[in-house]
């Protein structure tokens, strides 16, 4: 049993590989109903991350102007024992279409069945962001399409950089095999 903070605090827990603007709307939304929100980078193993933590938690960071109502936290163990750490039973979730609703509604019972506490608030994605994940930017700004409607300026810069980092060790493999 999670002894409840007076203060009202949630967690949104992801890959944010990178941010986007649905991650950011979803922040925002989340801000008007607590107080604090802890966004927490959790170490998928489905998931091959393009960036760092360090790199994700930096393009947190500067998207939000460290807003001190915000914390970035990279966890990795449980979710729901990170929740009880942070004493609150709130993990915070964006939906967007149909596709999404199976996986969160499983993600979101079985943190239940851990910890029956523990209760996922779902925000609907807003309508401009419905289409938007972090896979879909990276793959479109690594074929050199522009992503400034979709991330924050940073990310946009960050995801630029990231593409030239791997065109340039794509060449130096191919060199070293040419060789
Ligand atoms: P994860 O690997 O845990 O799914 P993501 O960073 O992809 O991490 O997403 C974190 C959360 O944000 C998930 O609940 C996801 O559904 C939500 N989310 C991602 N993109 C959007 C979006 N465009 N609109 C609303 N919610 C979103």
């Amino acid at each position: 049993m999670i002894t409840y903070l007076a203060m009202k605090k949630a967690i949104y827990p992801g890959s944010f590989d990178p941010l986007t603007n649905g991650h950011v709307d979803i922040v925002k939304r989340a801000l008007q109903v607590f107080d604090r929100v802890v966004i927490a980078l959790s170490h998928n193993h489905d998931k091959s991350a393009v960036f760092s933590f360090e790199e994700r938690v930096f393009l947190i960071q500067q998207s939000f102007k460290e807003d001190p109502r915000l914390e970035i936290v990279i966890i990795k163990g449980l979710l729901v024992d990170f929740a009880h750490e942070q004493r609150t039973p709130f993990i915070v979730r964006g939906l967007r279409a149909q596709s999404d609703f199976e996986y969160e509604f499983q993600l979101a019972a079985m943190n239940r069945c851990l910890k029956p506490c523990i209760d996922t608030v779902f925000f609907m994605t807003g309508s401009d962001n419905y289409f938007l994940s972090s896979r879909l930017v990276k793959e479109v700004a690594f074929l050199g399409g522009d992503v400034s409607k979709m991330v924050p300026a940073v990310v946009v810069e960050a995801l630029k950089n990231k593409r030239l980092e791997l065109e340039n060790k794509r060449e130096r493999r191919d060199d070293a095999i040419g060789d």
